[in-house]
C-alpha cells in the first residue's frame, strides 16, 4: 500500500539507502516554498532529505511579486517550466486571497501542467491516538475542471453565476487512473462520489464514466455513494470506505474531513499527478496564515508529501527510512507540534525526526 507502515529494520534501511544514494546522480526536482507556513516547512523538508541523505538536487521556485502575463499570474513561465523539465517537485501550500486578484497560484499549476489527479491518502498514524484506530483511505480528486473551471461572472447586478464543467476526457482520465491505483495498490474498492441526484448532467456524466471504467475492472468492488450520505458515513466508520474518486471541490471537501479523521491537517500529504509521469506532491493543508512565521507548524504532511514524492522516484528505501523516523518520533510523543497537543517547534520536531533517521 501506498503509505503503509514499513516492514524492515530501520538501521537495515539506513545503511543500504546510503549505499544506494551515495553510488546515485542526485535526481533534480523543483521546490516551490510557497507561502505562510510553506518556507518553514520546505526548510523541515530540506532538512530530513540531508541527514537521509537522498540525492535530490532542490530546483527552487519563488511565487513572483508581478504577474507573468504568459501564465496570467504570480507564477512565472519558468517555474511552470522547471516542473515540465524535472517532472518531479514538491510545492508548499500557495495562499489564493479571497474573492480578488489574477487567476489562484494553485489554479495555474493544475491546469497548465495538466495535474488531472490529485491523489490523498489518509491513514491513522501508529501512537497517535485518535477516535479511529484504522483510517486507510485513499481520496482521488479530479483536479482540472468542475467548480474550480474559474468560470464565473455578474449576470446582473445582485446576480452571479459560476460555471461548473465537467468533460467525459476529464471524468474518463480520473477514473481510470482510480482503478489502476487500486489494482496497483492492491485496494479492494472503489466509491465514486456524486451529487448526480441533483446534478445531473454534471455529476451524471462523472458516474457515467466511473461506471464505463468499472466494468473494465471486475476485480475491483465498485459502488456509488451520493457525497452528504458519504460524509455522514465517514464520520460513523471510516473503514466502509477504501479509494473513493470524485469531483474536484466533493474532493477538496472530502479530504479535510478525513484528515480530521487522523489527527488534522498537519498530517495528511497529496501528489498531482499530470500526463508524461509529472508528479508535483504538496500537502493537503494551506498556508497557514493564522500560525506563519512562529515556528509551530506541524511539517508532516509535506514531509509525506515529500514521501510521496520519492516513491514516485522509486526511492523506495529512502521513503521508508524517511517515514519510519515520521512515525516514530510522533509515536514516540516527545516532541510534538502543537497540532498534535505537543509544546515543539517546527525547528525542534524537525530533529527530533533527523534523530531518529
Ligand atoms: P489552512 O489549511 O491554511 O489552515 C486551516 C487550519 O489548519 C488553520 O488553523 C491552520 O493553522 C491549521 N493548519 C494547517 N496546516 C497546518 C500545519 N502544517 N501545522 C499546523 N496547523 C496547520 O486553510 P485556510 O486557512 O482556509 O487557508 C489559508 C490559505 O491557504 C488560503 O489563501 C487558501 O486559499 C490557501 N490554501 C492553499 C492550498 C494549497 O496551496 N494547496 C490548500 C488549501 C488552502
Amino acid at each position: 500500500r501506498l503509505l503503509g507502515t514499513p516492514t524492515s529494520s530501520s538501521s537495515a534501511l539506513i545503511s543500504a539507502s546510503r549505499a544506494f544514494s551515495s553510488s546515485t546522480t542526485p535526481i533534480k526536482a523543483t521546490l516551490f516554498p510557497g507561502d505562510g507556513i510553506g518556507p518553514e516547512i520546505a526548510e523541515s523538508v530540506k532538512q530530513v532529505f540531508t541527514a537521509a541523505d537522498v540525492a535530490i538536487d532542490w530546483d527552487e521556485h519563488y511565487v513572483s511579486t508581478e504577474v507573468d502575463p504568459r501564465t496570467n499570474s504570480f507564477l512565472t513561465r519558468e517555474s511552470l517550466q522547471s516542473v515540465l523539465d524535472n517532472k518531479v517537485g514538491l510545492k508548499g501550500p500557495m495562499a489564493t486571497p479571497i474573492g480578488k486578484g489574477h487567476r489562484s497560484l494553485n489554479l495555474t499549476l493544475r491546469k497548465e501542467l495538466n495535474l488531472y489527479a490529485n491523489v490523498r491518502p489518509c491513514y491513522s498514524l501508529p501512537g497517535y491516538k485518535t477516535r479511529y484506530d484504522d483510517v486507510d483511505l485513499i481520496t482521488i480528486r479530479e483536479n482540472t475542471e468542475g467548480e474550480y473551471s474559474g468560470l464565473e461572472h455578474q449576470v446582473v447586478k445582485g446576480v452571479v453565476e459560476s460555471i461548473k464543467i465537467i468533460t467525459r476526457k476529464a471524468s474518463m482520465r480520473v477514473a481510470e487512473y482510480a482503478f489502476l491505483y487500486a489494482k496497483t495498490h492492491g485496494r479492494k474498492k472503489v466509491s465514486a462520489i456524486h451529487k448526480a441526484n441533483i446534478m445531473r448532467k454534471t455529476d451524471g456524466l462523472f458516474l457515467q464514466c466511473c461506471d464505463e471504467v468499472a466494468e473494465k475492472y471486475p476485480e475491483i468492488e465498485y459502488e456509488k455513494v451520493v457525497i452528504d450520505n458519504c460524509c455522514m458515513m465517514l464520520v460513523k466508520n471510516p473503514t466502509l470506505f477504501d479509494v473513493l474518486v470524485m469531483p474536484n471541490l466533493y474532493g477538496d471537501i472530502i479530504s479535510d474531513l478525513c484528515a480530521g479523521l487522523v489527527g488534522g491537517l498537519g498530517l495528511t500529504p497529496s501528489c498531482n499527478i499530470g500526463e508524461d509521469g509529472i508528479a508535483l506532491a504538496e500537502a493537503v493543508h494551506g498556508s497557514a496564515p493564522d500560525i506563519a512565521g512562529k515556528n509551530l507548524a506541524n511539517p508532516t504532511a509535506l514531509l509525506l508529501s515529500g514521501v510521496m514524492m520519492l516513491r514516485h522516484l522509486k526511492l523506495n528505501k529512502q521513503a521508508e527510512q524517511i517515514h519510519s523516523a515520521i512515525i516514530n518520533t510522533i509515536a514516540e510523543g516527545k516532541y510534538r507540534t502543537a497540532d498534535l497537543g505537543g509544546t515543539s517547534t517546527t525547528t525542534e520536531f524537525t530533529k527530533a525526526i533527523c534523530d531518529h533517521l
